[in-house]
């Protein structure tokens, strides 16, 4: 993989695509705040929904992309992650795509390449995690054990109705000028996929 050749992509598309990561996850990200100000926060957690027992995380190419950016922005975008991402990806067998017919990857389970162990937690900014991501939270305090956490669906289909139109016309551009057949992946194979496609 050329990691110049993703680098230069990344930068054409930040210049043009005006991606505006933070106000399309605002109403999420808020959420997490204000929840966090209360008290019910991941602090106790070893992080359960990051892990392969419960994540099946997938993300669009426009998520793909942020992350990437966020990553080149970070200095982390190095052999270092790629090999990583391929590690991890071969690990969990999440190469071996199965579809549903409809151009969907089925849901595989494995452990999220950006989770650090514990309550070191995720390892990327709010303004680049997936929006699913930003979503699930715990409901009380000091959460430590299993099952005491959702996904606030409510603030996820607002976020999604407000920005529908502007993020699937960005993923049809992402789509159609990268040639992916995709609409979602499990993070790891997005990311690798993308940058094997900016590097051809
Ligand atoms: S959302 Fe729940 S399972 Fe995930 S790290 Fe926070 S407390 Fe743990
Ligand atoms: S992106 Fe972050 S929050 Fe989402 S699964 Fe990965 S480590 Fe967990």
């Amino acid at each position: 993989m050329n990691l110049e050749k993703v680098k230069e992509s990344l930068n054409k598309y930040q210049a043009t695509l005006h991606l505006d990561s933070y106000s399309r996850r605002e109403n999420l990200i808020s959420e997490m705040s204000k929840l966090e100000a209360q008290g019910t926060d991941c602090s106790k957690c070893s992080g359960f929904c990051c892990t392969y027992y419960h994540n099946s995380m997938q993300v669009t190419p426009l998520e793909a992309i942020e992350i990437l950016i966020e990553l080149m922005e970070s200095d982390r975008l190095n052999d270092e992650t790629i090999e990583r991402l391929k590690a991890n990806s071969k690990k969990y067998r999440l190469d071996n795509e199965i579809t549903d017919g409809h151009g969907r990857i089925l849901r595989r389970y494995y452990t999220c390449p950006f989770f650090n162990d514990h309550s070191l937690g995720c390892s990327l900014s709010r303004r680049a995690k997936p929006y699913g991501c930003l979503a699930f939270n715990a409901i009380e305090k000091n959460v430590s054990v299993e099952g005491k956490c959702k996904s606030q669906s409510g603030l996820l289909e607002q976020r999604e109705k407000e920005f529908s139109e502007v993020e699937s016309n960005l993923n049809n551009e992402l789509q159609s000028s990268l040639k992916l057949y995709w609409i979602k992946k499990p993070i790891t194979q997005a990311l690798l996929d993308m940058m094997m496609q900016m590097s051809i």
